[in-house]
C-alpha cells in the first residue's frame, strides 16, 4: 500500500473512531465497532482486541472481526504466551509472516485462526502499564510495513484511552455512594466560598482584589465575557407569540450573518485567509433555505424561536455525526458553533463579545481560555480581570505578551461588575475599583500618565543592544503566539523570537491546518523578523492547552499526561506535517526547530526520525526546504536536566522552559492557587538545576535560551546572568525594562552575587539577599 495512503488511513480512522465513541457509551459495543472499522480500513481479514483481566496476567479476547464470535470472552492467554502474549510482554509491535511457523505461536481451536498467514500485534498501555493487545491478521501471507505499524500504533493509543475511560466510568458508577459524599463536602466548600464573595459584595467602596498577573494601570469600561450559553439553558415555552418569534428569528439570523462576516475578516487579518475560510461555510449554512425553513416550521408549530433552534440544530448535528464522509461529519461542530451564536443573538446575550469588543474595554471573565485569547482583538483590550486563578496559564502568558495588565483570582468580579461599568485596574497592588469616585479615577489617571511617560523613556532602549554595565552582551528575544505578537515584539525591540508557541494558531481554527497553511503562517513570521532567528516550537497541546477539534482523553493529571511531544509522536502524520512546514519556512530565513517536553533520549531520537521522514517527503514532493535548521529540545522535565550531556550529542541547542520545569521539580501545579506558594522560581533546587543545565550545555558548546516567565523578572535576572546564561526569551513588553536594568548591573557583580546565593539554603534567604542588592544597583528605570 502506498505510504501517503497509509498515513491517511491513520488519521481518518482516528477521526472515525472518535465518531464511534460519540455514538456509544458501552465499552463492548465500542470495541466491536472499532475492530470492524479497523479491519476495513487496514484491509485485513481479522482485527481483534485482547484486554488484560484484573489479575494483570490474563489476556482475554474482548472483540473481534474475522475470528469466531463465540471465542469472545472465552479465549485467554497469559502475558508472554503465544504471539499476542509476546507483544504484551515485550511491549512492542510483533509483525510476522506465516505466524504458525513461529516457535511462540499458539493455536486456539475456537477462533478458527489457522486460516490466517500474517500477524501484527501492538500492545495497548494505560500510561506505562499493559492493558491489552490489538491484533491484525490476513489470509494471504504478507509482511506489515512500517507505515501500517505506525498507523496501528496510533489507533492502539486511542483505543487504550477509550478502555481506560470506560473502565473509569464503570468504577465511578460503582462508587456512587462515595462520590455523593464527596459532592456534599464540595457543596459545603462552595457555601463558604459564596460567604466570602458576599463579604466582598458588601464592601462599600466597591473595591475587589486579586493577584497581579501582569502589572500596569488601566481605566475604562467593563466588557463581560459571558460564560457560553448552551442549548441546555433553553426552556420549552408553552404559549408563544408566533409572529413575534418569527421576527426574533429573522433578526437573530441577520445579526449572526453580519457577525460572521466580521469574524471572517478579522481572522483573515490576524491569522490567514485559509483560517478564515471556515466562517464562509458558516455563512452558507446561515443562508441555507432549508435550514431557515425548518426553523420557521417549528415556530409555526407553536414553539419559541430558541426551542426551534435547539431542535433544528440538534437534528442537524445528529445527522452530520452519522455521515460516512469525513468532511460532512466535521460540519457537526460548525453547526454547534453557529447554533450557539444564533442563540446568543436570540436571547440578547452579548456572545459577540467573545470575539468583538465595541470599544477599548477591560475584559472581565470567569476564565479566559487560550482559544478566546486567540480570537479576541487585543487592540481593544485594556486589561484582563478573571475570577479564576490562572497566573501562569497560557491565557495570562498571552496577555503579558500583548502588554495588557491582568489581575487574576478576583473573587466576586462577575457578581459585582455590570457591562460598561467604570473600572480602574491597579495592576501593582492587585486592586480593582468599580465605578470609583472621581478623585480615585483622577489619581489613577495621573499614575497612568506617569506610566506612559515611563514607557516612552524606555522606548529609547528599543534599538539598543542589551548590555551589562561592563559590556557583556545579552540576547533578549520574544515569546510569541499569534501573528499580532510580531508587531508587539518589534515595537519592544526583540532580537527575533526565542519561542514561537505554535499551538495558538491551531486553537483559533476549526480543524488541523494543512502543510501549506502552516508554511504560510511560519513563513510570514520568519520574513517579518528579517534575518533574526525564529525558534518555532512544535505543537505543545495538553495540560491547559486544548484544541477545539481534538479533545484529549479525560485524565486525572493532564500536566503529567498525554501532552505536548507525546501527543505529537502518537500522531505522527500531524507531527510530520508540522515539521515539514517548519523546514520549508527555514528556506525563508533563520529558523530553529524546538521540541517541547522531552523526557528521554528515545523520544529525542524519535523526533529526529520524524525530521528525516519530513525531509524525504519534501524531497519527494519537490518542495524547497532548509536542510540545516538547528534542532533543539526544551529542558522542562526534570529527567531531561540529567540528560543534557547525552542530549547534546543529538541536538544543537536547549531551551529552558522554567514554567514547567519549576512545576515538575517542586511538584506544584503552575495554575493552582492552593500551591502557588510552593511554585517558587527562587527555590534553591530550581536555581541549582538551572545552573547545572547552563554549565553542562555551555561546556559542550551548545546554546541555552531561558524562555520561561522568570526571565522577565529583573530580580532573578541578576542571578541568571551570574550563573552564565546569556540568552533569554520573554513576553516582549518586558524587554525594554530588562535592558534598562542590565545597564545598571555589571557581570562581575552578578557573578559575585550568584556565588553568594549558590550556598544559601532557602528561597527566603535568597530573596532577602536579592532585595538588598537591588537597593544598591543603580537601576536604569
Ligand atoms: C515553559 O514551560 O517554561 C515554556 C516556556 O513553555 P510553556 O509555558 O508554553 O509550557
Ligand atoms: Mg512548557
Amino acid at each position: 500500500m502506498p505510504r501517503s495512503q497509509n498515513s491517511k488511513i491513520g488519521v481518518t480512522t482516528l477521526e472515525d473512531i472518535s465518531a464511534l465513541i460519540l455514538q456509544s457509551h458501552d465499552l463492548d459495543e465500542t470495541l466491536r465497532n472499532i475492530v470492524t472499522l479497523v479491519a476495513k480500513r487496514m484491509r485485513t481479514n481479522v482485527c481483534s482486541i485482547y484486554l488484560l483481566d484484573p489479575d494483570n496476567v490474563t489476556l482475554r479476547l474482548q472483540a473481534t472481526k474475522g475470528l469466531s464470535s463465540k471465542a469472545v470472552g472465552k479465549v485467554t492467554l497469559q502475558i508472554g504466551e503465544g504471539l499476542t502474549g509476546m507483544a504484551a510482554q515485550k511491549r512492542h509491535a510483533i509483525a510476522i509472516e506465516e505466524p504458525q511457523e513461529h516457535p511462540s505461536y499458539r493455536y486456539f481451536k475456537e477462533t478458527g485462526e489457522e486460516r490466517f498467514h500474517s500477524f501484527l500485534g501492538i500492545p495497548l498501555f494505560d500510561r506505562n502499564n499493559p492493558l491489552g493487545v490489538i491484533v491484525l491478521q490476513t489470509k494471504e501471507p504478507r509482511q506489515f510495513n512500517k507505515e501500517e505499524i505506525s498507523a496501528l500504533s496510533t489507533i492502539a493509543f486511542q483505543i487504550s484511552s477509550i478502555v481506560v475511560n470506560a473502565r473509569l466510568l464503570d468504577s465511578i458508577r460503582k462508587h456512587e455512594q462515595e462520590s455523593k459524599r464527596v459532592s456534599q463536602a464540595l457543596d459545603k466548600a462552595q457555601e463558604s466560598i459564596e460567604l466570602h464573595a458576599n463579604d466582598v459584595e458588601e464592601n462599600p467602596q466597591n473595591v475587589l482584589s486579586g493577584n497581579v498577573a501582569y502589572p500596569g494601570v488601566a481605566i475604562g469600561p467593563a466588557a463581560i465575557l459571558e460564560e457560553r450559553l448552551g442549548f441546555a439553558d433553553i426552556l420549552h415555552e408553552e404559549e408563544v407569540d408566533v409572529q413575534a418569534e418569527l421576527k426574533n428569528l429573522e433578526s437573530a439570523l441577520e445579526k449572526t450573518c453580519i457577525q460572521t462576516i466580521f469574524l471572517e475578516k478579522r481572522v483573515a487579518e490576524r491569522l490567514s485567509e485559509s483560517d478564515a475560510a471556515i466562517f464562509h461555510t458558516h455563512l452558507m449554512i446561515l443562508e441555507d433555505r432549508s435550514f431557515i425553513k425548518k426553523l420557521q416550521d417549528e415556530i409555526n408549530d407553536g414553539h419559541s424561536a430558541a426551542y426551534a433552534l435547539e431542535k433544528t440544530v440538534s437534528n442537524y448535528i445528529e445527522a452530520f455525526e452519522k455521515m460516512e464522509d469525513n468532511y460532512l461529519r466535521e460540519r457537526a461542530a460548525d453547526m454547534e458553533d453557529i447554533g450557539r451564536r444564533i442563540l446568543a443573538n436570540l436571547v440578547g446575550d452579548t456572545a459577540d463579545q467573545t470575539l468583538h469588543l465595541k470599544h477599548p474595554s477591560i475584559l472581565v471573565a470567569r476564565q479566559i481560555l487560550p482559544s478566546d485569547m486567540a480570537a479576541l482583538d487585543n487592540e481593544q483590550i485594556l486589561a484582563i480581570i478573571t475570577e479564576d486563578s490562572e497566573k501562569n496559564s497560557h491565557a495570562v502568558i498571552m496577555a503579558k505578551s500583548m502588554g495588557i495588565p491582568a489581575i487574576v483570582a478576583v473573587r466576586g468580579a462577575l457578581k459585582n461588575i455590570a457591562p460598561e461599568d467604570d473600572l480602574v485596574v491597579d495592576g501593582s497592588s492587585g486592586k480593582l475599583y468599580i465605578n470609583p469616585l472621581e478623585t480615585i479615577k483622577e489619581e489613577y489617571q495621573r499614575l497612568q500618565d506617569d506610566q506612559n511617560r515611563e514607557l516612552c523613556r524606555l522606548e529609547e532602549y528599543r534599538d539598543q543592544p542589551a548590555m551589562t554595565a561592563d559590556g557583556q552582551r545579552i540576547i533578549l528575544r520574544a515569546n510569541i503566539g499569534l501573528i499580532s505578537d510580531i508587531n508587539v515584539a518589534k515595537r519592544f525591540g526583540a532580537e527575533g523570537v526565542g519561542l514561537y508557541r505554535t499551538e495558538f494558531p491551531y486553537m483559533a481554527r476549526g480543524d488541523f491546518p494543512n502543510r501549506e497553511d502552516q508554511y504560510e503562517l511560519y513563513s510570514k513570521v520568519v520574513k517579518e523578523f528579517k534575518g533574526q532567528p525564529v525558534t518555532i516550537r512544535t505543537l505543545d497541546i495538553g495540560g491547559d492547552k486544548g484544541l477545539p477539534y481534538f479533545s484529549p482523553p479525560k485524565e486525572d493529571n493532564p500536566f503529567m499526561g498525554w501532552r505536548s511531544v507525546r501527543v505529537s509522536l502518537d500522531n505522527r502524520d500531524i507531527f510530520r506535517t508540522q515539521i515539514e512546514a517548519i523546514l520549508m519556512a527555514g528556506n525563508d530565513g533563520p529558523v530553529k526547530l524546538l521540541f517541547p517536553m522531552i523526557s528521554s533520549l528515545d523520544e529525542t531520537r524519535a523526533c529526529l526520525e520524524v525530521i528525516e521522514e519530513a525531509k524525504q517527503n519534501l524531497m519527494k514532493d519537490g518542495l524547497a526546504y532548509s536542510d540545516d535548521v538547528p534542532i533543539g529540545v526544551m529542558i522542562e522535565v526534570p529527567a531531561a536536566v540529567r540528560l543534557v550531556a547525552q542530549l547534546a550529542n543529538h541536538v544543537d541547542f536547549f531551551a529552558l522552559g522554567t514554567n514547567d520545569l519549576i512545576q515538575y521539580l517542586l511538584a506544584a501545579d503552575r495554575n493552582n492557587p492552593l500551591v502557588s506558594k510552593y511554585y517558587d522560581p527562587l527555590h534553591p533546587a530550581v536555581l541549582q538545576v538551572l545552573y547545572e543545565v547552563t554549565d553542562t550545555a555551555s561546556s559542550l558548546g551548545k546554546g541555552v535560551c531561558l524562555c520561561g516567565e522568570m526571565a522577565s523578572d529583573p530580580l532573578t535576572m541578576i542571578l541568571l546572568i551570574g550563573m552564565g546564561l546569556r540568552e533569554f526569551s520573554m513576553p516582549a513588553p518586558f524587554i525594554p525594562r530588562i535592558k534598562a536594568f542590565l545597564k545598571g548591573v555589571s557581570l562581575e557583580v552578578a557573578c559575585k552575587h550568584y556565588t553568594e546565593i549558590h550556598a544559601m539554603e532557602s528561597s527566603n534567604q535568597i530573596r532577602q539577599h536579592l532585595g538588598e542588592i537591588l537597593e544598591d544597583v543603580e537601576l536604569g528605570y
